[in-house]
């Protein structure tokens, strides 16, 4: 029987684990945090939960306009009040509970779990070390290498877990802050930022770059900060942190231009760090880059015959989806089923803040740099009648096509569940429709995705 050993049980691990179960393998999945890894435990799934609190409080902002009062006039819906302890507890629960789904689905496929910390004694045998020092080595045919990525800090600005805090250590707060500071404006920044505002605290956002979210589309990371500002958070562009420092209840951010900013609480979203050091790597021939990344190709081989990495560690794109493909295309590859390699361009993703921004394929900023030619159209949602109704102004649908064929290659919603409605658009890139395509398939009359297919009608050339 083949021996697969998985070090890490993250979604670039446990989705591998299946595959490799399903494909006849005999497999060893090594944890040392907990099954469903940081995904699971501290950064996807927990931030998500916390920004389904802040969503509804969003909605309930917009209930006066809906034609909402409340029956008791001392609690209008502006007032209503989180209670941050509950919340913290629910997303802790949640988080808890899809580790322990993770680890019955493993059991049932007959994946063994082995707690500790693994590292590779060449490429083909693993050692663990458990929480009482005791070793395992464990011999393997192929090794998967899905350990993840860390919280980046600062010397000059050390998370002290109670008011200086990374995104790992939000949900021990039991109290509501009363100003927080978000360091980062990168998409971890920005979705805590809109989150917490939404849940009815003050938040100022310190960004380094000119805008938020300086790697998404312009014109979405427009929309975003106009309604963040509009609804009161103060945006500090071209604000680079120098340092974090705290004096009893204030923490203060001081810039590198001399200017400082005060608060109850400071968020550090400074990136992430590979968890890549201490793995053994060099031993097994396995090459990272400056960053610490393991490079691997698109089919997630290493340098080194047999072993593969995915997810985080590997610096690819850090998305939970995207660590999961890679694992999965591991084991195809290695077990010998048909693999496509990674296609980045038919990922879809999605920033969660209020209103959300879901992208897929080619952006405008390839666009614009000519490295795709590609006919563009931008229509606002606040003219789509469901949106109308449902209060949203907001937002809007792009859509890219190539000028001779019509295929769709990109796109980018930004409004209330982008995430739900970029769908039809990652299906066209993937399938390679062209926008009549997708504009001829029939939507609900009223509904948002209608502005999908009116945009796509609107990139129709007559063949006249
Ligand atoms: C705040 C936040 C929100 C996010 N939201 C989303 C989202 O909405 N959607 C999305 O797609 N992505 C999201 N991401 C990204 C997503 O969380 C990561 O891309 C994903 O966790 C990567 O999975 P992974 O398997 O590579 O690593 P991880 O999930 O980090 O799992 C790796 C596991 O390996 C363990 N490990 C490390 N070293 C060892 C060792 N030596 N031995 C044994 N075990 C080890 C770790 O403890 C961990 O349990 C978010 C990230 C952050 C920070």
């Amino acid at each position: 029987m083949t021996r697969v050993v998985i070090i890490g049980g993250g979604p670039g691990g446990y989705e591998s684990a299946l595959v490799a179960a399903q494909l006849g393998a005999e497999v060893v999945v090594v944890d040392s945090d907990g099954l469903g890894g940081s995904a699971v435990l501290t950064d996807c799934v927990p931030s998500k939960t916390l920004i389904a609190t802040a969503e509804l409080m969003t909605d309930l902002a917009t209930a006066p306009e809906l034609g909402i009062g409340l029956v008791d006039h001392t609690a209008p819906a502006s007032q209503v009040e989180v209670d941050l302890a509950r919340v913290n507890a629910r997303v802790l629960r949640l988080a808890a509970e899809q580790s322990s789904d993770i680890g019955r689905r493993l059991e049932r496929e007959g994946v063994r779990v082995v707690r500790g910390r693994g590292h590779l004694d060449g490429p083909e045998r693993v050692v663990v070390t458990g929480a009482d020092g005791e070793t395992e080595t464990i011999e393997a045919d192929a090794v998967l290498v899905a350990t993840g990525a860390a919280p980046r800090t600062l010397p000059t600005a050390e998370p002290d877990g109670e008011r200086i805090l990374t995104w790992e250590q939000v949900y021990d707060l039991t109290e509501t802050p009363e100003k927080l500071i978000v360091v980062g404006s990168g998409v971890t920044g920005a979705e805590f930022a809109s989150a917490y505002m939404a849940l009815g605290i003050e938040v100022v956002l310190v960004s380094s770059r000119d805008r938020v979210l300086p790697g998404e589309d312009a014109d979405a990371a427009e929309v975003l900060e106009q309604v963040l500002t509009r609804r009161g958070m103060a945006v500090m562009n071209k604000s680079r942190m120098e340092s974090v420092t705290r004096e009893g209840d204030v923490v203060t951010v001081r810039l590198t231009d001399g200017r400082s900013v005060s608060g109850s609480h400071c968020l550090l979203a400074l990136g992430s760090i590979p968890n890549t050091a201490g793995l053994g790597l060099e031993s097994a021939g396995i090459a990272v880059d400056e960053g610490g990344f393991v490079k691997v190709d698109r089919v997630s081989r290493t340098t080194a015959r047999g072993v593969y990495a995915a997810g985080d560690c590997t610096g690819v794109l850090m998305l939970a989806s995207v660590a999961a493909m890679q694992g999965r295309i591991a084991m195809w590859h290695f077990l010998g089923d048909a693999v496509a390699p990674l296609d980045l361009k038919k990922v879809s993703s999605n920033v969660f803040t209020a209103p959300e921004i879901a992208t897929v394929g080619w952006s405008q900023q390839a666009v614009d740099a000519g490295e795709i030619v590609a006919e563009a159209v931008r229509l606002p949602l606040a003219g789509n009648p469901r949106a109308k109704m449902q209060g949203v102004r907001d937002g809007f649908v792009k859509l890219f096509c190539r000028p001779g064929t019509g295929i769709v290659v990109g796109g980018v919603v930004v409004g209330p569940r982008a995430s739900e409605l970029i769908h039809p658009i990652s299906i066209a890139v993937a399938e390679s429709l062209t926008a009549d395509q997708l504009a001829n398939a029939f939507t609900v009359y009223p509904s948002n995705s209608g502005s999908v297919a009116e945009a796509a009608r609107r990139l129709h050339h007559p063949k006249v």
